[in-house]
């Protein structure tokens, strides 16, 4: 019930709106991936059918409860994308499901993962299953691209915002699925996902990244022009797409950051804690003036990614610089 925490304004609005008989037929939930918006819906699922429910919530251990958290209640549906879309195919499956379940005019509750992926057939049959008085049905739309659903199935809907989750509710959960307590930091940095987040920490490519970033990092500190070599030699093989270049050049202004932070005032908390226990050693002859220009000579070197710089281009010419910067 981790969600009552993390939403604690959405959770006593939809048990307010239960408790007063006012949950409305149509709930758009947007937010980012790891906000928790599956979790709200079927918090929300499971308060409407709990045998016990109880001022904070469901009670969670139920038949009811069990079967929803299951994904084993007839009377709760979910649906997500079979490949890049939701097709017509589904809505109708979704429909044939609550014609066959359950007592007309009971509850039913259905969940739609990333409905912006709805194709516009799967949302005009969507449109008219929520206009048909089919008994309490209360729909859930998810999505973390609100402008991309069509304004019809907006219009039916009551848009609801879920705030990102702080680093702190984060940091707990990715531990809470595996990740390694001094990797939680700098993966929350990367993404609010925590299915992602454990893919990361297990990519054997990101833990050598990580180890190549250090090495390269610790190089350039020492002022040694084998840095220069490891560009080549262990980064560019690592970050073939746009999208991982992008996430290593925001790794280093993270790492630059961190060593900013430490050179001004070392007890704080960092992103690179699995390296933490190092920065005194490497930053022994740097001033915090050298490590405070580093930070802005990373993210103007960053920039040049945009105008389609290569790669190795941006890294070898920001070790030169970073080099002399350190070292001026
Ligand atoms: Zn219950």
């Amino acid at each position: 019930m981790e969600i009552v925490k993390t939403q604690p304004v959405l959770t006593q609005h939809f048990a307010n709106l239960i408790q007063q008989n006012r949950l409305a037929h149509a709930y758009l939930l947007a937010g980012e991936a790891g906000a928790g918006k599956k979790e709200l819906a079927v918090w929300v699922a499971k308060l409407l059918f709990c045998e016990q429910p109880s001022a904070t919530g469901p009670c969670d251990h139920c038949s009811e409860c069990v079967r929803i958290g299951a994904h084993e209640h007839p009377d709760v549906v979910e649906i997500a994308p079979t490949g890049l879309s939701i097709k017509i195919d589904q809505i109708r499956y979704l429909k044939s499901e609550f014609a066959k379940s359950g007592v007309e005019g009971a509850q039913k509750v259905f969940i739609i993962e990333d409905a912006e992926k709805m194709s516009t057939s799967a949302a005009n049959g969507l449109l008219k299953f929520l206009e048909e008085p089919s008994g309490q049905v209360t729909a859930f739309l998810l999505t973390s691209e609100p402008n991309q659903i069509l304004p019809t199935v907006i219009s039916r809907c009551q848009l609801l915002e879920l705030q990102a989750p702080s680093l702190t509710d984060l940091v707990e959960k990715f531990t809470a699925v595996g990740v390694a307590q001094n990797q939680a930091v700098l993966l929350a940095n990367l993404t609010k996902d925590p299915q992602q987040a454990q893919e990361l920490a297990e990519s054997e490519d990101f833990q050598k990244l990580l180890t190549h970033l250090w090495q390269w990092y610790s190089a350039i500190l020492k002022n040694d022009l084998m840095a220069f070599v490891k560009v080549q030699a262990d980064l560019v093989p690592l970050v073939g797409s746009r999208d991982q270049q992008d996430k290593l050049l925001f790794m280093i202004a993270l790492l630059a950051r961190d060593l900013m932070l430490y050179a001004n005032e070392p007890q704080q908390q960092f992103v690179f804690t699995m390296f933490t226990q190092d920065f005194a050693d490497k930053l022994r002859n740097i001033s915090a003036a050298a490590a405070t220009e580093a930070c802005e000579l990373v993210l103007k070197k960053w920039r040049l990614l945009s105008f389609n710089v290569s790669i190795q281009n941006v890294l070898e010419s920001l070790t030169l610089e970073l080099c002399s910067c350190y070292h001026q």
